[in-house]
């Protein structure tokens, strides 16, 4: 039997990742994307947009726990969430592990990657059922200008910051963000690798800080992301963000009000590598 394998397609990394393909579930095209999930050994089902790993059934906690819990915990009482992008699904099954939460609002450009979500990952897509969920499929640089003071948290969860989705880290989607978010809101985006990425991780975090009075960086290891040493940029209008503002009670495999704490850099290297002190 040949052996058959997916080589990745990102447009930023300096190395391709190979995975062992036992079975390809899904390929098809949507007006945005071309979507693809493949059975892979060891790390179970794979979602792919456009030649690019999103998210494998047996890594995916990490990425979703840390981009949903640390923003939701550092927020004192958050009820209105908007999750931009995230249409797999796991950012919003986190989000809705808390109790403060009334709404959250998930906007995906793309419909059909929610389809196939529902579809091929059960554990993943498993909230949009929660009635505190809602769906609208348009472009989230657009959604958010319609909104003021209304959201106590924004999460967004992209694709890498090209084509349709380069309009989420700019100065001015993170200025109407700014203006949707209530009074002490917090805003959350993945910022893509430390060492692949530096430049992408410098741009938004100089961009957040011509909006937001306290910006800061946070990391994680996520097995399938190039580079693996993932970004997490996060601003906030009022509360400090490196703590847990409450105690922590929701149901996760890796995040704690520990791993919150350790996930953020430490102020030194924090400097160094916005300031560009810090290059490879
Ligand atoms: N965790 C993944 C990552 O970091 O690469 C992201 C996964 S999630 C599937 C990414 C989603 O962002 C896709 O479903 C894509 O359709 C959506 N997206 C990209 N640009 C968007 C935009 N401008 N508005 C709304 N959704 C967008």
């Amino acid at each position: 039997m040949m052996d058959v394998f997916f080589i990745e397609r990102d447009p930023y990394a300096p190395l391709r990742h190979c995975y062992p393909v036992s079975k390809i579930l899904y390929e098809g095209k949507s007006e945005y994307q071309e979507i693809m999930v493949i059975e892979s050994p060891h790390f179970g089902r794979v979602l792919i947009l456009d030649g690019v790993a999103q998210c494998d059934e047996k890594f995916e906690f990490i990425y979703h726990e840390f981009i949903s819990h640390i923003p939701l915990y550092a927020h004192p009482n958050p009820e209105n969430v908007l999750i931009i992008g995230g249409g797999d699904g796991g950012a919003l099954r986190e989000v809705l592990k808390h109790k403060e939460v009334k709404r959250a609002v998930l906007v995906d450009i793309d419909k059909q990657v929610i389809e196939v979500s529902k579809s091929f990952f059960p554990t993943m897509s498993v909230a949009f059922e929660d009635p505190r969920a809602i769906v609208v499929n348009e472009d989230g640089y657009k959604y958010v200008q319609d909104y003021e003071q209304e959201f106590d948290v924004i999460i967004v969860d992209s694709t890498d910051p090209v084509g349709f989705a380069h309009v989420l880290t700019t100065e001015e989607f993170f200025r109407y963000v700014f203006r949707a978010l209530k009074e002490d809101g917090i805003y959350v985006g993945q910022t893509e690798s430390i060492h692949y990425h530096p430049d992408i991780v410098r741009r938004v975090q100089k961009s957040l800080k011509k909006v937001f009075p306290i910006v800061d960086l946070y990391t994680a290891v996520i097995p399938g992301y190039a580079g693996y040493w993932w970004s997490f940029s996060i601003a906030s209008k009022k509360h400090p963000v490196r703590n847990p503002s409450r105690e922590v009670s929701v149901q996760t495999k890796l995040y704690s009000a520990d791993m919150h704490r350790h996930a953020f850099l430490p102020e030194s290297f924090y400097q160094k590598l916005i300031s560009g002190e810090y290059q490879v």
